[in-house]
């Protein structure tokens, strides 16, 4: 049996866990998420990053930081995961919702300043299977009309933005605010786990209170006021260090991760590449503009019923594809709530889009058989 997913370990998740555990404090804001955060400083040049419990909490940090209340709008794609949207509607914020693009499942950058009006607050691109949206754009309108950007990177731990210079700029970085998500199903893990990443300086004091329950307790502990109290508002995002000590044991071992992902990525794409071509099936597509931190492999097919006959074959011989979100302006949570907008390339992806497995563990015989058996489902 090939699942979807595995969970890689390095092997010192535990020996940091034990020793996290000796230190005598495994509450948050200790030893292993201190380092973390250098980790991320030292890597990404993330100047202020704080671990979350989720990406999820991270989103909903961002949703308070910018003070979202009742009447705001926000602009996000409907192709994502329930948590963009959630963290905002949480608050009261209105969701216009974004079509994907034609040759990508990410938002569709030339469709958003349709949607900005006064009461516009955020825009919240999703860098879809760790592939950067087209940041030049999203950013340009957001100084523009003086919007927020919450770039939701749940996806792209160690993928990059390439500038009109061809500088690599690390997704999480460009917007106001940016997060990441450690859950088991991405590159990097811990289980559940997440981390807000602070660029715009205006928000740093302020997201160490809301991330403390609303006290100013991290500055407590820095010495720069002699008690703590309430201060603000707040809650409880901050993760265990046993939670860290496992992330950091993964941190140590990013490139190894990546350089094997993006192997069993490539390895996919030559296999299934002249197959897919000859029966017009789409492969992940990268725009010029953007690194492949191979989070995902996935084909579009043309129709939903060669979708499921694809995933049905596969599984009769033990391997798991799996499609992936249902466009939230559909879902039963927001239909009567969206702008009735229909959003063609969203439904399509929808429909149409297939994951394969993708893991450190996977072997490349493994690989080999599910491209094989794919080819032969296709021009069978
Ligand atoms: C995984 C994911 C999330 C949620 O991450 P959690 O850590 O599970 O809360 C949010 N957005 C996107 C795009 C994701 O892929």
């Amino acid at each position: 049996m090939i699942p979807f997913n595995k969970p890689h370990l390095t092997g010192k998740e535990t020996h940091y866990i034990y020793d996290a555990v000796n230190t005598g404090k495994i509450s948050g804001n200790g030893k292993y998420t201190k380092l973390c955060h250098d980790f991320f400083l030292k890597r990404f040049h993330f100047k202020h990053s704080l671990l979350t419990t989720s990406c999820t909490d991270g989103l909903e940090m961002a949703s308070i930081l910018i003070n979202i209340k009742p009447g705001d709008e926000i602009i996000m794609p409907s192709y994502t995961f329930v948590s963009t949207a959630n963290a905002f509607v949480l608050r009261g914020a209105t969701i216009r919702f974004v079509d994907s693009r034609d040759d990508h499942p990410g938002m569709d950058e030339d469709k958003i300043e349709e949607l900005i009006n006064e009461k516009t607050k955020a825009i919240v691109p999703v860098h879809y299977a760790g592939i950067a949206c087209n940041m030049d754009k999203i950013m340009f309108l957001s100084e523009k009309y003086n919007l927020f950007v919450i770039e939701d990177a749940a996806q792209a731990i160690d993928s990059y933005y390439l500038n009109k210079d061809g500088i690599k700029i690390p997704l999480g970085s460009i917007g106001h605010l940016g997060v990441f998500s450690f859950h088991e199903t991405k590159n990097i893990i811990s289980g559940e786990g997440g981390l807000l990443v602070v660029n715009d300086q205006q928000f740093k004091n302020r997201s160490e209170i809301i991330w403390e329950k609303g006290t100013n307790r991290s500055s407590f502990f820095r010495g720069e006021v002699d008690k703590y109290g309430w201060v603000d508002v707040g809650s409880s995002f901050l993760p265990s260090d046993i939670i860290s000590a496992f992330l950091y044991a993964q941190l140590e071992e990013l490139d190894q991760i990546q350089k094997r992902r993006i192997e069993i990525w490539n390895l996919y794409y030559k296999e299934l590449s002249e197959c897919c071509k000859a029966n017009g099936i789409r492969l992940p597509m990268v725009p010029e503009y953007a690194t492949n931190n191979a989070h995902m492999f996935y084909l579009v097919f043309d129709s939903s019923n060669l979708r499921s006959k694809v995933i049905e074959k596969l599984k009769e011989v033990g391997i798991l594809s799996v499609f992936h979100y249902l466009s939230l302006h559909k879902s039963p949570f927001y239909i009567e709530k969206h702008d009735g907008r229909t959003l063609i390339n969203s439904d399509r992806y929808t429909e149409n889009l297939l994951r394969l497995p993708l893991y450190v563990d996977l072997q490349d015989q493994e690989v080999l058989q599910i491209t094989h058996t794919v080819r032969e489902i296709l021009n069978g």
